[in-house]
Protein backbone atom coordinates (compact mmCIF):
# COMPACT_ATOMS: atom_id res chain seq x y z
CA UNK A 1 0.00 0.00 0.00
CA UNK A 2 1.38 3.74 -1.16
CA UNK A 3 0.18 6.54 0.36
CA UNK A 4 0.71 9.62 -0.53
CA UNK A 5 3.26 11.42 1.92
CA UNK A 6 3.96 14.90 3.63
CA UNK A 7 6.97 15.31 1.70
CA UNK A 8 5.50 14.61 -1.74
CA UNK A 9 3.38 18.40 -1.44
CA UNK A 10 4.02 21.85 -0.70
CA UNK A 11 3.40 22.71 2.67
CA UNK A 12 4.99 26.14 2.94
CA UNK A 13 2.92 28.30 5.18
CA UNK A 14 -0.13 26.26 4.30
CA UNK A 15 -3.29 26.21 6.58
CA UNK A 16 -3.71 22.47 7.34
CA UNK A 17 -6.84 20.75 8.76
CA UNK A 18 -5.01 18.00 10.87
CA UNK A 19 -6.91 15.02 11.63
CA UNK A 20 -5.75 13.56 14.61
CA UNK A 21 -6.21 10.44 16.34
CA UNK A 22 -7.02 12.05 19.77
CA UNK A 23 -10.05 9.94 20.73
CA UNK A 24 -8.86 9.32 23.91
CA UNK A 25 -10.44 8.42 27.78
CA UNK A 26 -10.25 11.53 30.11
CA UNK A 27 -9.98 10.74 33.46
CA UNK A 28 -10.52 13.29 36.38
CA UNK A 29 -7.31 14.27 38.15
CA UNK A 30 -7.89 16.43 41.65
CA UNK A 31 -11.31 18.06 39.82
CA UNK A 32 -9.63 18.30 36.60
CA UNK A 33 -9.99 16.63 33.63
CA UNK A 34 -7.22 14.73 32.04
CA UNK A 35 -5.90 12.59 29.07
CA UNK A 36 -6.13 9.02 30.49
CA UNK A 37 -3.12 7.94 28.41
CA UNK A 38 -0.92 10.34 25.97
CA UNK A 39 0.73 7.96 23.60
CA UNK A 40 -1.35 8.80 20.73
CA UNK A 41 -0.19 12.71 21.37
CA UNK A 42 3.12 11.66 21.65
CA UNK A 43 2.67 9.58 18.55
CA UNK A 44 1.82 12.91 16.78
CA UNK A 45 4.70 14.58 17.28
CA UNK A 46 7.20 14.14 14.84
CA UNK A 47 3.73 15.30 12.29
CA UNK A 48 3.41 18.53 14.09
CA UNK A 49 6.84 19.56 13.94
CA UNK A 50 7.12 18.64 10.91
CA UNK A 51 3.95 20.65 9.78
CA UNK A 52 5.59 23.97 12.09
CA UNK A 53 9.16 23.78 10.29
CA UNK A 54 6.96 24.49 6.86
CA UNK A 55 5.74 27.23 9.12
CA UNK A 56 2.32 25.97 8.59
CA UNK A 57 -0.61 26.79 10.58
CA UNK A 58 -2.33 23.97 12.23
CA UNK A 59 -5.98 23.72 12.63
CA UNK A 60 -6.63 19.84 14.51
CA UNK A 61 -9.96 18.38 14.30
CA UNK A 62 -10.59 15.00 16.23
CA UNK A 63 -13.27 13.41 17.72
CA UNK A 64 -13.69 11.80 21.37
CA UNK A 65 -15.65 9.32 23.25
CA UNK A 66 -19.63 8.82 22.11
CA UNK A 67 -21.68 11.91 23.50
CA UNK A 68 -24.05 10.84 20.24
CA UNK A 69 -24.11 14.55 19.02
CA UNK A 70 -25.01 16.52 21.85
CA UNK A 71 -22.54 18.65 23.51
CA UNK A 72 -20.85 16.82 26.38
CA UNK A 73 -18.82 19.12 29.30
CA UNK A 74 -16.89 16.04 30.13
CA UNK A 75 -15.84 14.94 26.44
CA UNK A 76 -14.51 18.39 25.26
CA UNK A 77 -10.97 18.65 23.60
CA UNK A 78 -9.43 21.64 26.54
CA UNK A 79 -7.33 18.40 27.89
CA UNK A 80 -5.91 17.17 24.67
CA UNK A 81 -4.59 20.64 23.91
CA UNK A 82 -3.44 21.28 27.07
CA UNK A 83 -1.57 18.02 26.82
CA UNK A 84 -0.02 18.68 23.34
CA UNK A 85 0.86 21.95 24.26
CA UNK A 86 2.82 20.87 27.27
CA UNK A 87 4.80 18.07 25.22
CA UNK A 88 5.45 19.60 22.29
CA UNK A 89 6.26 22.88 24.22
CA UNK A 90 4.59 25.09 21.75
CA UNK A 91 1.33 26.97 22.27
CA UNK A 92 -2.33 25.15 21.67
CA UNK A 93 -5.21 27.34 21.27
CA UNK A 94 -8.43 25.53 21.96
CA UNK A 95 -11.85 27.10 20.70
CA UNK A 96 -14.88 26.27 21.47
CA UNK A 97 -16.93 24.78 18.23
CA UNK A 98 -15.31 23.24 14.92
CA UNK A 99 -17.52 25.01 12.32
CA UNK A 100 -18.93 28.13 11.96
CA UNK A 101 -18.42 32.14 11.82
CA UNK A 102 -16.56 32.21 14.62
CA UNK A 103 -14.13 29.53 14.15
CA UNK A 104 -13.90 30.70 10.34
CA UNK A 105 -12.76 34.11 11.65
CA UNK A 106 -10.66 32.77 14.33
CA UNK A 107 -8.45 30.48 11.49
CA UNK A 108 -8.62 33.80 9.11
CA UNK A 109 -6.25 35.96 11.70
CA UNK A 110 -3.66 32.65 12.62
CA UNK A 111 0.08 33.67 12.20
CA UNK A 112 2.45 31.31 11.10
CA UNK A 113 3.25 28.65 13.47
CA UNK A 114 -0.16 29.04 15.05
CA UNK A 115 -1.78 26.06 16.20
CA UNK A 116 -5.88 25.50 16.98
CA UNK A 117 -7.56 22.90 18.98
CA UNK A 118 -11.05 22.86 17.28
CA UNK A 119 -14.23 21.09 20.13
CA UNK A 120 -15.17 17.42 19.56
CA UNK A 121 -16.76 17.51 16.10
CA UNK A 122 -18.93 14.27 17.65
CA UNK A 123 -20.98 17.12 19.13
CA UNK A 124 -22.73 17.72 16.14
CA UNK A 125 -24.63 14.29 14.61
CA UNK A 126 -23.94 15.11 11.14
CA UNK A 127 -20.24 13.89 12.12
CA UNK A 128 -21.42 9.68 11.86
CA UNK A 129 -23.67 10.40 9.18
CA UNK A 130 -20.59 11.83 7.13
CA UNK A 131 -22.96 14.80 6.25
CA UNK A 132 -21.63 16.22 3.24
CA UNK A 133 -22.69 19.93 4.30
CA UNK A 134 -21.15 19.52 7.30
CA UNK A 135 -17.77 17.89 6.05
CA UNK A 136 -17.71 20.74 3.38
CA UNK A 137 -18.03 23.11 6.59
CA UNK A 138 -15.02 21.18 8.57
CA UNK A 139 -12.93 22.07 5.19
CA UNK A 140 -13.70 25.42 4.91
CA UNK A 141 -10.21 28.39 4.95
CA UNK A 142 -8.01 25.17 4.97
CA UNK A 143 -5.57 24.41 2.06
CA UNK A 144 -5.32 20.76 2.73
CA UNK A 145 -5.69 17.74 5.54
CA UNK A 146 -2.96 15.74 6.79
CA UNK A 147 -4.52 12.71 8.48
CA UNK A 148 -2.88 10.50 10.93
CA UNK A 149 -6.43 9.56 12.20
CA UNK A 150 -5.39 5.54 11.47
CA UNK A 151 -7.36 4.38 14.49
CA UNK A 152 -10.82 6.03 13.01
CA UNK A 153 -9.74 5.28 9.61
CA UNK A 154 -12.51 2.69 9.50
CA UNK A 155 -15.10 4.89 10.17
CA UNK A 156 -17.29 6.80 7.46
CA UNK A 157 -17.78 9.70 9.11
CA UNK A 158 -17.44 13.77 8.14
CA UNK A 159 -14.28 13.70 10.25
CA UNK A 160 -12.99 11.30 7.93
CA UNK A 161 -13.98 10.26 4.75
CA UNK A 162 -16.14 13.33 4.87
CA UNK A 163 -13.23 16.18 4.71
CA UNK A 164 -11.57 13.76 2.52
CA UNK A 165 -14.07 14.63 -0.65
CA UNK A 166 -13.13 18.49 -0.01
CA UNK A 167 -9.74 18.72 0.14
CA UNK A 168 -6.38 17.04 -0.95
CA UNK A 169 -5.25 14.60 2.13
CA UNK A 170 -1.77 13.73 2.62
CA UNK A 171 -1.09 10.99 5.18
CA UNK A 172 0.63 12.31 8.64
CA UNK A 173 3.76 10.32 9.88
CA UNK A 174 1.99 8.37 12.30
CA UNK A 175 -0.47 6.92 10.24
CA UNK A 176 2.60 6.11 7.53
CA UNK A 177 4.20 3.96 10.46
CA UNK A 178 1.19 1.91 11.23
CA UNK A 179 0.18 1.24 7.84
CA UNK A 180 3.71 0.16 7.04
CA UNK A 181 4.32 -1.79 9.82
CA UNK A 182 1.01 -3.70 9.70
CA UNK A 183 1.25 -3.99 5.60
CA UNK A 184 4.92 -5.37 6.27
CA UNK A 185 2.75 -8.13 8.24
CA UNK A 186 0.46 -9.06 5.78
CA UNK A 187 2.63 -8.61 2.90
CA UNK A 188 6.38 -9.73 3.71
CA UNK A 189 7.11 -10.61 7.28
CA UNK A 190 10.36 -12.58 7.99
CA UNK A 191 9.70 -15.85 8.98
CA UNK A 192 9.10 -17.90 11.21
CA UNK A 193 5.97 -15.51 11.78
CA UNK A 194 4.03 -16.07 14.98
CA UNK A 195 0.82 -14.49 15.78
CA UNK A 196 -0.45 -14.57 19.39
CA UNK A 197 -4.29 -13.88 19.96
CA UNK A 198 -5.56 -13.37 23.35
CA UNK A 199 -8.06 -10.92 25.25
CA UNK A 200 -11.74 -11.43 26.28
CA UNK A 201 -13.85 -11.29 23.24
CA UNK A 202 -13.33 -13.91 20.07
CA UNK A 203 -16.22 -11.59 18.16
CA UNK A 204 -13.67 -8.79 17.82
CA UNK A 205 -11.04 -11.08 16.42
CA UNK A 206 -12.60 -13.76 14.21
CA UNK A 207 -11.46 -12.20 11.15
CA UNK A 208 -8.24 -11.10 11.98
CA UNK A 209 -6.99 -14.65 13.22
CA UNK A 210 -8.30 -16.40 9.76
CA UNK A 211 -6.51 -13.68 7.70
CA UNK A 212 -3.27 -13.59 10.06
CA UNK A 213 -3.79 -17.35 9.56
CA UNK A 214 -3.40 -17.59 6.53
CA UNK A 215 -0.28 -15.63 6.81
CA UNK A 216 1.75 -16.68 9.73
CA UNK A 217 3.53 -20.28 10.29
CA UNK A 218 2.18 -20.76 14.11
CA UNK A 219 -0.52 -19.08 15.61
CA UNK A 220 -1.11 -18.93 19.14
CA UNK A 221 -4.00 -18.99 21.43
CA UNK A 222 -4.60 -17.87 24.93
CA UNK A 223 -7.00 -15.81 27.36
CA UNK A 224 -10.63 -15.97 27.11
CA UNK A 225 -9.90 -17.01 23.81
CA UNK A 226 -8.76 -20.03 24.03
CA UNK A 227 -11.59 -21.11 25.81
CA UNK A 228 -13.71 -20.62 23.10
CA UNK A 229 -11.19 -22.85 20.72
CA UNK A 230 -10.72 -25.40 24.24
CA UNK A 231 -14.55 -25.63 24.09
CA UNK A 232 -14.43 -26.54 20.17
CA UNK A 233 -11.90 -29.36 20.63
CA UNK A 234 -14.60 -30.44 23.25
CA UNK A 235 -12.65 -29.81 27.00
CA UNK A 236 -14.99 -28.57 30.05
CA UNK A 237 -14.34 -25.71 31.08
CA UNK A 238 -16.35 -24.92 34.66
CA UNK A 239 -17.56 -21.26 35.35
CA UNK A 240 -15.00 -19.93 32.70
CA UNK A 241 -15.87 -16.61 30.54
CA UNK A 242 -16.64 -18.46 27.02
CA UNK A 243 -18.02 -15.96 24.43
CA UNK A 244 -19.92 -18.95 22.79
CA UNK A 245 -23.75 -18.40 20.99
CA UNK A 246 -25.00 -15.05 20.74
CA UNK A 247 -28.53 -14.47 19.01
CA UNK A 248 -29.02 -11.29 17.56
CA UNK A 249 -32.94 -10.15 18.07
CA UNK A 250 -33.17 -7.28 16.07
CA UNK A 251 -31.21 -8.99 12.98
CA UNK A 252 -32.76 -12.16 14.15
CA UNK A 253 -29.56 -14.03 13.73
CA UNK A 254 -27.20 -16.27 15.68
CA UNK A 255 -23.63 -16.42 16.02
CA UNK A 256 -21.83 -19.88 17.36
CA UNK A 257 -18.45 -19.04 17.95
CA UNK A 258 -17.45 -22.55 19.04
CA UNK A 259 -18.59 -23.13 15.57
CA UNK A 260 -16.47 -21.06 13.98
CA UNK A 261 -13.46 -21.91 16.33
CA UNK A 262 -14.21 -25.72 14.90
CA UNK A 263 -13.88 -23.98 11.21
CA UNK A 264 -10.65 -22.27 11.88
CA UNK A 265 -8.58 -24.93 13.43
CA UNK A 266 -10.06 -27.41 10.53
CA UNK A 267 -8.89 -24.75 8.28
CA UNK A 268 -5.64 -24.50 9.89
CA UNK A 269 -4.90 -28.03 9.26
CA UNK A 270 -6.27 -27.55 5.36
CA UNK A 271 -3.32 -24.77 5.42
CA UNK A 272 -0.77 -27.31 6.95
CA UNK A 273 -0.50 -24.07 10.07
CA UNK A 274 -0.06 -24.65 13.45
CA UNK A 275 -3.12 -23.42 15.38
CA UNK A 276 -1.58 -23.93 19.42
CA UNK A 277 -4.32 -23.65 22.18
CA UNK A 278 -3.60 -23.95 25.86
CA UNK A 279 -2.73 -27.27 27.55
CA UNK A 280 -2.69 -26.21 31.28
CA UNK A 281 -4.36 -23.67 32.54
CA UNK A 282 -4.27 -21.47 36.47
CA UNK A 283 -7.72 -22.06 37.48
CA UNK A 284 -9.34 -20.22 40.63
CA UNK A 285 -12.86 -20.49 42.63
CA UNK A 286 -12.85 -17.07 43.88
CA UNK A 287 -10.65 -18.20 46.77
CA UNK A 288 -8.14 -20.71 46.08
CA UNK A 289 -5.79 -21.31 42.44
CA UNK A 290 -4.86 -24.20 41.04
CA UNK A 291 -2.88 -25.56 37.61
CA UNK A 292 -4.89 -27.87 35.50
CA UNK A 293 -3.90 -29.82 32.82
CA UNK A 294 -6.60 -29.58 30.49
CA UNK A 295 -6.16 -32.38 28.08
CA UNK A 296 -6.90 -34.68 30.69
CA UNK A 297 -8.77 -32.68 33.40
CA UNK A 298 -12.24 -31.45 33.42
CA UNK A 299 -12.47 -28.03 35.08
CA UNK A 300 -14.86 -28.22 38.10
CA UNK A 301 -18.34 -26.19 37.79
CA UNK A 302 -17.46 -22.85 39.97
CA UNK A 303 -13.85 -22.58 38.80
CA UNK A 304 -12.52 -20.10 36.12
CA UNK A 305 -9.70 -20.51 33.80
CA UNK A 306 -7.86 -16.92 34.12
CA UNK A 307 -4.16 -17.29 33.00
CA UNK A 308 -2.06 -20.15 30.82
CA UNK A 309 0.04 -22.13 32.87
CA UNK A 310 3.81 -23.19 33.24
CA UNK A 311 3.60 -25.99 29.92
CA UNK A 312 1.82 -23.90 27.90
CA UNK A 313 4.21 -20.59 28.59
CA UNK A 314 6.56 -22.77 28.42
CA UNK A 315 5.80 -24.15 24.88
CA UNK A 316 4.65 -20.62 23.50
CA UNK A 317 7.91 -18.88 24.55
CA UNK A 318 9.97 -21.41 22.61
CA UNK A 319 7.88 -20.52 19.54
CA UNK A 320 8.67 -16.92 19.86
CA UNK A 321 12.18 -17.44 20.33
CA UNK A 322 12.65 -19.00 17.26
CA UNK A 323 10.34 -16.51 15.46
CA UNK A 324 11.95 -13.05 13.09
CA UNK A 325 8.32 -11.80 13.49
CA UNK A 326 5.56 -11.71 15.80
CA UNK A 327 2.38 -9.66 16.41
CA UNK A 328 0.50 -10.05 19.63
CA UNK A 329 -3.09 -8.55 20.54
CA UNK A 330 -4.61 -10.06 23.55
CA UNK A 331 -3.48 -10.80 27.05
CA UNK A 332 -2.86 -14.37 28.03
CA UNK A 333 -4.83 -14.15 31.10
CA UNK A 334 -6.96 -12.10 33.63
CA UNK A 335 -3.80 -9.73 33.94
CA UNK A 336 -5.74 -7.08 35.78
CA UNK A 337 -4.65 -9.42 38.85
CA UNK A 338 -0.99 -9.45 38.91
CA UNK A 339 -1.94 -13.58 40.44
CA UNK A 340 -2.97 -14.04 36.79
CA UNK A 341 -0.74 -11.75 34.54
CA UNK A 342 2.32 -14.39 34.36
CA UNK A 343 1.60 -16.06 31.20
CA UNK A 344 1.54 -12.37 29.18
CA UNK A 345 4.41 -11.13 31.20
CA UNK A 346 6.59 -14.04 30.32
CA UNK A 347 5.51 -13.90 26.59
CA UNK A 348 6.29 -10.36 26.38
CA UNK A 349 10.14 -11.14 28.04
CA UNK A 350 10.42 -13.61 25.33
CA UNK A 351 9.30 -11.13 22.13
CA UNK A 352 12.01 -8.86 23.35
CA UNK A 353 14.99 -11.01 23.55
CA UNK A 354 14.69 -11.61 20.02
CA UNK A 355 16.01 -9.84 17.79
CA UNK A 356 13.41 -9.60 14.38
CA UNK A 357 10.20 -7.69 14.25
CA UNK A 358 7.73 -7.78 17.28
CA UNK A 359 4.82 -5.30 17.27
CA UNK A 360 2.14 -5.49 19.94
CA UNK A 361 -1.48 -4.00 19.44
CA UNK A 362 -4.85 -3.41 21.90
CA UNK A 363 -5.34 -1.23 24.84
CA UNK A 364 -5.09 -3.96 27.50
CA UNK A 365 -2.23 -5.72 25.88
CA UNK A 366 -0.17 -2.14 26.16
CA UNK A 367 -1.12 -1.98 29.58
CA UNK A 368 0.50 -5.08 30.50
CA UNK A 369 3.03 -3.94 27.94
CA UNK A 370 4.08 -1.06 30.31
CA UNK A 371 4.00 -2.49 33.61
CA UNK A 372 6.05 -5.13 32.29
CA UNK A 373 9.00 -2.52 30.88
CA UNK A 374 9.33 0.30 28.06
CA UNK A 375 6.81 0.13 24.71
CA UNK A 376 10.15 0.91 22.90
CA UNK A 377 11.07 -2.20 23.74
CA UNK A 378 9.22 -3.38 20.62
CA UNK A 379 9.82 -3.03 16.96
CA UNK A 380 6.03 -0.93 17.23
CA UNK A 381 3.17 -0.43 19.25
CA UNK A 382 0.06 -0.36 17.58
CA UNK A 383 -2.17 2.51 18.49
CA UNK A 384 -5.56 1.92 16.87
CA UNK A 385 -7.45 -0.51 18.47
CA UNK A 386 -10.41 -1.89 16.45
CA UNK A 387 -9.04 -0.48 12.92
CA UNK A 388 -5.70 -2.17 13.64
CA UNK A 389 -7.95 -5.30 13.86
CA UNK A 390 -9.88 -4.46 10.45
CA UNK A 391 -6.24 -3.72 8.90
CA UNK A 392 -5.11 -7.48 9.90
CA UNK A 393 -7.98 -8.74 8.88
CA UNK A 394 -7.32 -7.61 5.19
CA UNK A 395 -10.19 -5.10 5.26
CA UNK A 396 -10.50 -2.01 3.05
CA UNK A 397 -10.23 1.30 5.81
CA UNK A 398 -12.36 3.58 4.12
CA UNK A 399 -10.67 6.77 5.40
CA UNK A 400 -6.90 5.60 3.80
CA UNK A 401 -8.50 5.41 0.06
CA UNK A 402 -7.97 8.95 -0.29
CA UNK A 403 -4.45 8.85 0.63
CA UNK A 404 -3.29 6.37 -2.02
CA UNK A 405 -1.03 7.27 -4.29
P1 LIG B 1 -6.75 -5.80 23.98
O1 LIG B 1 -7.31 -4.53 24.61
O2 LIG B 1 -5.28 -5.93 24.17
O3 LIG B 1 -7.18 -5.97 22.56
P2 LIG B 1 -8.92 -7.38 24.97
O4 LIG B 1 -9.69 -6.14 25.28
O5 LIG B 1 -9.38 -8.24 23.88
O6 LIG B 1 -7.37 -7.03 24.77
O7 LIG B 1 -8.88 -8.33 26.25
C1 LIG B 1 -8.44 -7.91 27.49
C2 LIG B 1 -9.32 -8.44 28.57
O8 LIG B 1 -9.39 -9.85 28.49
C3 LIG B 1 -8.76 -8.12 29.93
O9 LIG B 1 -9.71 -7.35 30.62
C4 LIG B 1 -8.56 -9.48 30.58
O10 LIG B 1 -8.91 -9.51 31.94
C5 LIG B 1 -9.50 -10.35 29.80
N1 LIG B 1 -9.11 -11.77 29.87
C6 LIG B 1 -8.01 -12.35 29.39
N2 LIG B 1 -8.00 -13.67 29.67
C7 LIG B 1 -9.11 -13.93 30.37
C8 LIG B 1 -9.68 -15.11 30.94
N3 LIG B 1 -9.08 -16.29 30.85
N4 LIG B 1 -10.87 -15.00 31.57
C9 LIG B 1 -11.51 -13.80 31.66
N5 LIG B 1 -11.02 -12.67 31.14
C10 LIG B 1 -9.85 -12.71 30.50
MG1 LIG C 1 -9.21 -4.11 25.45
Amino acid sequence: MKLRTLESVDLDKKIILYRAPYDIELKNIDGNLEVADDTRIEATLPTLRYLLGKRCKIVILTYVGRPDGRAVKELRTNPHARKLSELLNHPVEKIDDCIGSAVEKKISHMSLGDILMLENVRFYEEEMMDDDEFAKKLCRGKDLIVFDGFPQAHRMHASTTGIERHLPTVAGFYLQHEVEMLSNLLENPARPFTVIIGGAKISDKVEAIKNLLAKADTVLIGGAVANVFLKAQGRVLGSSSIEDVFVDKVKREKKDWVQEAREILQQAEILKKKILIPKDLIVSDGTSIRNIDVTVFEIPDGWQALDIEGETQKEFSEIISRSKTVFMNGPMGKFEDERFSKGSRVLLEAMKKISGTTIIAGGDTIDIARQCGKLSDYSHVSLAGGATLEFLAGKELPALKALME
